[in-house]
């Protein structure tokens, strides 16, 4: 779309799945569509769209259901001036399709099932192989640009990175929450009695740890028969061990006892969960180059397969939506001159990338509850924050997870280290105090 909208034509797009959805349980989830999303798809002519599919909501509501007989609720002023808006991903990328499908059919054409091979000829040019599902050769391409938007494992980065080292390195950072496994249960929305808009975590019993269990649902539209529930466990939980349909009833129900489990939960929907491959989350990882042009072509990497983390907090899909805005912007201003736009977009793109693989590592990895420790230490540092702003908003900027949606990543990330070193010596400077009036 980025590409048709500068006149570009002859741009293909293969993708090796046969279509938009639906998608496999590791990949059904819920978005948090935030600024950055929505100011592109402003700039991309899509927003309506995007917003007639998704859930808006600006203030989070939050409902805790456990095993106290009182659910608990919570509302936050969370999500910024602009909202954030919920989108099921089987929606975004119909969203995405339809668009090129109504606006760009002339110079785009998406291939479905079709993988996509980056090989060097015998020449040494890079030239593309367009492979059917059984691997047969449906035609070879050798492009002006290739853009590898081919996700966390993208094996055309890897065959950039193999054919210009100098150009393509990887730094790979450990979190938290690197290598949970992840599954989407679909639960019946009426029948937990909540609004579709209000978000609700399902909390188990949490001793001992490996059968903690809690399921996440977000927002969702009112018609929509089943929310979709994630699950996010580390591998030696005692949920990824069960096989069969009636003991996973059961164990569900020995962890929500208030809830009816099978009224919540279809027999298929629940044959489908245990049947389907969990996704794994990434570790923390970035490429040390976005692009490169050599005489013949030139090669950009995007979305996760130059960055991604672990999906903590949820910018993921909003940092792909940047790239591509800023490669817009840089296409643009630069016309025909691609070696100077793509210069400007790596450049543009490097800091807030750091910035947002930093950020990523300490701004809520410890979400999914597998140290409840260093759970409670994250809550109490983001009340403590929240408190700081309000009294001195000048001095102490707001917590992390709240600076992101209202800055770029780097502006982001150099606030809270500023307030972080400020608090450390408020402590240090109120001990002092404390000690010197004590006499100690
Ligand atoms: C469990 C989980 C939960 C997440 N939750 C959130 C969230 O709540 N919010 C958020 O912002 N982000 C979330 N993310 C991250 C978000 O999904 C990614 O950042 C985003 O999907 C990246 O988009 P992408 O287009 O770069 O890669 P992908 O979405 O991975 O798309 C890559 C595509 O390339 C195709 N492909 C791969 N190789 C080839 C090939 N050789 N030829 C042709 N096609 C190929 C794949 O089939 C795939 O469709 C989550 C990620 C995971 C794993």
């Amino acid at each position: 779309m980025v590409l048709a909208k500068q006149g570009w034509d002859d741009v293909i797009v293969a993708e090796r799945l046969p279509g938009c959805g639906p998608q496999a349980s590791s990949r059904e989830y819920t978005y948090a569509l935030k600024k950055r999303t929505l100011r592109f798809a402003q700039v991309m002519g899509f927003e309506d769209q995007l917003r007639h599919e998704g859930v808006a909501i600006n203030r989070l509501l939050l409902e805790v259901i456990d095993k106290s007989p009182e659910r608990k609720r919570v509302e936050m002023n969370t999500h910024g001036e602009d909202g954030v808006l919920y989108m099921r991903r089987k929606k975004l990328l119909e969203v995405l399709t339809d668009q090129i499908e109504d606006h760009y059919f002339n110079s785009v054409s998406i291939m479905f099932e079709t993988q996509c091979v980056v090989k060097n000829d015998d020449s040494g040019k890079l030239v593309v192989e367009l492979r059917n599902p059984e691997g047969d050769l449906v035609r070879t391409v050798l492009p002006k640009l290739i853009l590898a938007c081919d996700g966390v494992h993208s094996k055309v980065r890897t065959t950039f990175e193999k054919t210009y080292p100098q150009r393509f390195g990887r730094k790979i950072r450990s979190s938290p929450s690197a290598g949970l496994l992840y599954k989407a249960l679909l639960i019946k929305g009426d029948a937990l009695n909540t609004s579709m808009h209000t978000s609700v975590i399902l909390r188990g019993g949490s001793k001992p740890k490996r059968q903690y269990l809690q399921v996440g649902l977000f927002p969702s539209h009112e018609e929509d028969a089943r929310r979709i529930g994630s699950i996010v466990l580390p591998e030696d939980n005692d949920l990824w061990k069960i096989d069969n349909c009636d003991e996973c009833y059961e164990y569900f129900q020995q962890h929500f006892p208030r809830i009816s489990v099978r009224d919540i939960i279809d027999r298929d929907d629940m044959k489908l969960f245990l049947s389907s491959t969990p996704g794994r989350f990434p570790h923390i990882q970035w490429s040390t180059g976005f692009h490169s042009v050599s005489e013949n072509a030139a090669y950009v990497i995007l979305g996760d397969a130059a960055h991604s983390t672990p999906p903590d907090i949820g910018e993921g899909v909003n940092c792909c939506m940047e790239d591509l805005h800023v490669l817009h912007d840089s296409l643009q201003r630069h016309g025909d001159d691609l070696a100077a736009a793509l210069e400007e977009f790596e450049k543009a793109r490097r800091s807030d990338v750091e910035a947002l693989m930093r950020i990523s590592r300490y701004a809520h990895p410890y979400l999914y509850n597998q140290n409840p420790l260093m759970k409670k230490l994250w809550t109490a540092e983001l009340a403590l924050r929240v408190v700081l702003n309000k009294l001195l908003p000048a001095a102490f900027d707001q917590h992390i997870i709240f600076l992101i949606n209202q800055y770029s990543y780097s502006e982001a990330l150099r606030r809270d280290l500023r307030t972080k070193t400020r608090i450390s010596f408020l402590t240090v400077a109120s001990l002092s105090a404390l000690l010197y009036y004590l006499n100690i």
